[in-house]
């Protein structure tokens, strides 16, 4: 069993996880998350937060909020100071800005990686492997090296390596972040189309407001330390959605509502 779930078990019992989430992926229930004591850092404020199954959430707020710490406890590699995250599944994908890909491993035996240190076994692997790379368009770069990759490849590896896994919820920390901004378009297209084939639940951390209402269905606009719920907004746009929706007055119009409601938050 992954290391999150016991981790979970320790964090909520398994009646009040039942309680919590009913329905839902995942619950954040008046969580509060201190570092270093009781002078420490409170890095997050009475946060609750439900995503329902198969949502995609985004989460934008100004540096230091608390953005990845929320991440971390949703992962089970944290715990809350005080109240309750209760997770769906054991079923777990995790994605960083930088695509931590071992440089020595052919982009194939990278992706077989995560299932690999999962004890599923090696023609399963490499089935799924193969799989997860044809669905990010990189099936021919098989058995080429990290470093023959461009940046934007890169991060598909990692896609590829987090979907052959088939998590259930899939925890993205500015992935996109250290892209440049066409690549990052590209990235933000090709994530919603993984999205409608594999129909996760998204938990989504970014800086960049348009990204947020491109790509969620919630946008929740975080303040500043300690990190608070300030808004969350509600993006009524239908999936499945295309580059076209950058020019739709309705996309612009929550675009500008987000950034005012994180200018007011700051
Ligand atoms: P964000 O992702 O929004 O930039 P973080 O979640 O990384 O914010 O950090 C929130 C706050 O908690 C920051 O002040 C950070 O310095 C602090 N913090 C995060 N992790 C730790 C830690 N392991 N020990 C001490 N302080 C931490």
């Amino acid at each position: 069993m992954p290391r999150y779930a016991e981790t979970l078990q320790d964090v909520v019992q398994e009646a009040d996880a039942r309680t919590l989430l009913a329905g839902l992926a995942v619950s954040f229930a008046n969580v509060h998350k201190r570092f270093g004591g009781a002078e420490g850092t409170l890095a997050l404020a009475d946060i609750s937060l439900d995503l329902r199954e198969g949502e995609f959430v985004a989460v934008v707020g100004p540096s230091g909020c608390g953005k990845s710490t929320l991440l971390r406890l949703a992962a089970g590699l944290d715990r809350p100071s005080s109240g309750a995250v209760a997770v769906q599944s054991d079923s777990i994908g995790f994605i960083f800005q930088e695509a931590t890909l071992l440089p020595w491993r052919t982009v194939l035996r990278n992706v077989e990686l995560s299932a690999e240190l999962h004890g599923i076994d090696r023609k399963t692997r490499r089935q799924r492997a193969l799989r997860a790379l044809a669905a990010v368009g990189l099936a021919d770069v098989a058995n080429s090296l990290p470093r023959q990759l461009s940046g934007g490849m890169r991060m598909r590896v990692s896609l590829a390596r987090s979907l052959s896994l088939r998590p259930r919820l899939l925890l993205l920390d500015e992935p996109f972040g250290a892209l440049d901004e066409l690549t990052r378009l590209n990235m933000q297209e090709e994530l919603l189309r993984l999205y409608r084939d594999n129909a996760f639940t998204a938990l989504f951390i970014t800086h960049s407001v348009s990204e947020a209402v491109f790509l969620a269905s919630r946008v929740v606009v975080m303040s500043a330390r300690p990190g608070r719920v300030h808004e969350v907004i509600d993006v009524d746009l239908p999936y499945p959605r295309g580059r076209e929706l950058r020019f739709d007055p309705a996309f612009t119009e929550l675009v500008s509502r987000a950034s005012r409601s994180l200018k007011e938050a700051c």
